[in-house]
């Protein structure tokens, strides 16, 4: 929205008001977002860039099979890589435990094993409630002076632990640039001059990794209320001008928050001093009159053109009509918290049906890069001048539509349409940074191969389940597209970019697996007498009555359970003095308890044909080391090919079967496959001498080339050193 756009909507009033608290924001720097962080450009910074002649260009392209990259480079499908594994190197590389892109990018880019990162899974737990809550990041809600005006910074803390080599890089004078560098949200000071964009773990503007937004007028097919994956689904009705009105979800509203917070307070104040029901209903009635206010919401409005091909989308001051599968430009949504602070973010619409039913999709409110309300670069206006250079772009992590698609409420195509705009993007920041800025440090992470991998792998696999062939027809090349848009992309940086010093590394952090079938790990802790369900030994229940309980083991009782799974294959003992119920003496019940459970994993067996289900289990204590190991999970899964732990299990589940059959689109897999079934690609233009790398070198070898110092605390190889005779 233009300045004079938004002059000509405001009464001059308003405007003045606009103005004034604009210039307030300015001064105060009290804003949720952008303003609130340092000014680094002209405070931080101690270490000035040195000027070397080494540089290094680190391609990181997630999820990348080494077996399907052989495949196509021997078909001839992929020359700038088949090049690149000629020039130097091609060989595997050993990914995490367990290899999750969370965890393998943190052990790549702090060279050490999740003990020392302590992100372990993309979900961790809470140990009072035992619920799911996300690894990487911790949000923290501000204070508002008199509801009003937010005391400190609302920010998210980063929970991973160790230096990150780049920031080690910098510290000795190596200017660098990293974009979309995985699991650094919120991103943080980096010296020398250098450049940070946040990707993988970024969320959008609500602080989730995808609420998207489904306007449909089909109450029949749809089940109306939020998604599995957190989309929000909306009941459209159309007048007979063919005009609908609804609303957009943003944000937490933070100061209801506050409102909320005290008013439960009073109100437990009350009940406490002995008060009754009748005296408490002002305050219970405010409290209903906040909930409704828990969110930050715009409107928007739909009109069906004349001949209802195409619909119109108002929002705010803009207006933009589309015709059926017609993705939008950029729209910008402005929340107001209240009249001193905006939250700014930028999403995509799509009809995804116009003519009968009428279905609309809109894509996550992105965090904007010109305005951002939580920290995803440093300098905090980087991504400001990125968007200057390059136009708007999505600012989230994972920012391909996987949720949407998998949910149903997007069709192949315009997922794909949207991983291409994504890509290009992603293509331009690179060209962008290497072009003008030089760094001697350069790196990338597309999330785009994880992403297309995953919603396509029952047509790479024909095996699945879920295999279909007419969409075989049409998108049957929808994974090997993206391996080449990477394999353009590298022909055109080393074409570019690449000198006699450069040292240039493509690579990927774990590889891929096909997902046919879905393991409820803890119906399986039911079945087996490790966990406890409410009512099992109550006569009057079977067992089916007790499971499908729903998420959030709600249905467990926590003082006959030993052993609970949350996340994506972790298992934790339910401890005494660590667990709020726990019951397991720390000590030999422990140990002899983790280890009868992962015996009698490993002898798990698919009933339907034999197979082992299980390839590998990995006691916490015994792979994980360093000052986070008292978080660590107390047994790893590491599944056979074809299996992975199912999504309500992610979530604290317990579903009746143990082993279901998985017919999603999103059909491939490697969180929870075993490392050694999925490990990842390590390409270099030069050829290194230690074989068999792991994660944990690429960092050492990377500052030893820059001529930095390797900290103590790293756990990797420098892969060029002579091997030991
Ligand atoms: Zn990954």
């Amino acid at each position: 929205m233009s300045e004079e756009k938004r002059a000509k909507k405001l009464s001059p009033a308003r405007f003045e008001q606009k103005i004034s608290r604009r210039d307030l924001l300015k001064t105060t720097a009290l804003t949720l977002g952008s303003a609130a962080l340092p000014v680094v450009s002209c405070s931080g910074g101690k270490v000035p860039p040195r000027k070397i002649r080494e540089r290094v260009i680190i391609l990181g392209f997630d999820a990348v099979s080494p077996v399907l990259l052989r495949e196509f480079m021997d078909r001839g499908l992929l020359p700038n890589l088949e090049k690149l594994a000629r020039d130097g190197t091609f060989t595997e590389i050993t990914s995490s435990i367990p290899p999750e892109s969370p965890v393998a990018w943190s052990t790549f880019s702090v060279s050490a094993q999740a003990g020392v990162h302590g992100i372990y899974d993309f979900l961790n737990r809470d140990l009072q409630t035992y619920n799911p809550r996300i690894a990487s990041v911790k949000p923290v809600y501000p204070k508002f002076l008199w509801d009003l005006i937010p005391l400190g910074r609302p920010q998210a803390i980063k929970l991973q632990t160790g230096k990150p080599f780049w920031v080690q890089a910098a510290e000795h004078g190596i200017k660098s640039a990293m974009l979309e560098a995985p699991v650094a949200f919120p991103a943080y000071e980096v010296e020398a001059e250098s450049l940070l964009l946040s990707g993988l773990t970024t969320p959008d503007i609500r602080g989730t990794q995808a609420t998207y937004h489904f306007f449909t007028t089909d109450i029949y097919s749809e089940n109306i209320k939020d998604t599995e994956f957190g989309g929000k689904l909306s009941v459209i009705e159309f007048d007979s001008h063919g005009r609908a009105e609804s609303t957009i979800v943003g944000p937490w509203n933070p100061i209801t928050r506050q409102k909320r917070a005290r008013l439960m307070d009073e109100l437990a104040k009350r009940r406490s001093q002995g008060a009754i029901a009748a005296e408490l209903v002002d305050l219970n009635r405010a409290l209903d009159r906040l909930e409704k206010e828990d969110f930050l919401t715009v409107p928007v409005v739909f009109t069906l053109q004349g001949d209802r091909s195409r619909v119109t989308i108002e929002l705010q001051d803009q207006k933009i009509t589309l015709a059926r599968g017609e993705w939008s430009d950029w729209i910008e949504i402005e929340f107001s918290l209240n009249f001193l602070i905006q939250l700014k973010g930028i999403t995509r619409f799509i009809p995804m049906e116009v003519g009968g039913d009428v279905k609309i999709f809109m894509s996550p409110i992105e965090i904007h890069p010109d305005e951002p309300v939580l920290p995803i670069s440093y300098p905090p206006d980087f991504s400001a001048r990125l968007a200057r250079k390059i136009g708007l772009y999505k600012t989230r992590g994972w920012a391909a539509e996987t949720a949407a698609l998998k949910e149903l409420k997007l069709d192949d195509k315009a997922f794909m349409e949207d991983l291409d705009l994504i890509i290009d993007k992603r293509e331009a920041m690179a060209f962008e940074i290497l072009e003008h800025e030089r760094p001697n440090l350069f790196l990338e992470v597309f999330s785009c191969p994880d992403r297309v991998q995953h919603m396509f792998w029952s047509l790479v696999d024909k095996g699945h389940p879920a295999y279909d062939k007419d969409r075989d027809k049409e998108f049957g090349n929808a994974v090997l597209h993206v391996y080449q848009r990477m394999d353009t992309f590298l022909g055109k940086v080393r074409q570019r970019f690449e000198d006699e010093d450069t040292f240039l590394i493509v690579m990927s952090d774990h590889g891929f697996s096909s997902f046919r079938k879905g393991v409820n790990l803890n119906t399986w802790l039911v079945k087996n007498g490790y966990m406890k369900l409410k009512g099992q030994d109550d006569p009057r229940y079977n067992l089916k009555d007790l499971f499908g309980g729903g998420d959030f083991f709600v249905n467990v009782d926590w003082s006959g359970t030993r052993a609970y799974s949350v996340g994506l294959g972790l298992i934790f003992i339910n401890l005494k003095a660590r667990e709020a119920q726990g019951i397991v003496e720390p000590g030999q019940e422990y140990d002899t308890l983790v280890r009868e459970i992962a015996g009698r994993l490993k002898d798990f067996r698919d009933p339907e044909d034999g197979v082992r289900v299980v390839h590998n289990v990995y006691l916490g204590r015994e792979v994980y080391h360093g000052p986070r190991i008292d978080e660590a999970p107390d047994l790893v899964l590491g599944f056979n090919q074809n299996y992975r732990v199912s999504w309500q299990t992610a979530l604290g589940g317990v579903p009746p079967e143990v082993i279901e059959p998985n017919m999603e689109k999103w059909s491939g897999d490697h969180c929870s496959v075993d490392r050694d079934l999925v490990p990842g690609v390590f390409l270099t233009n030069r050829k290194i001498s230690l074989p068999d790398p792991d994660l944990r070198d690429v960092a050492p070898t990377v500052l030893k080339y820059l001529g930095c110092p390797v900290p103590a605390e790293y756990e990797g190889r420098d892969l060029f050193e002579k091997p030991a005779v």
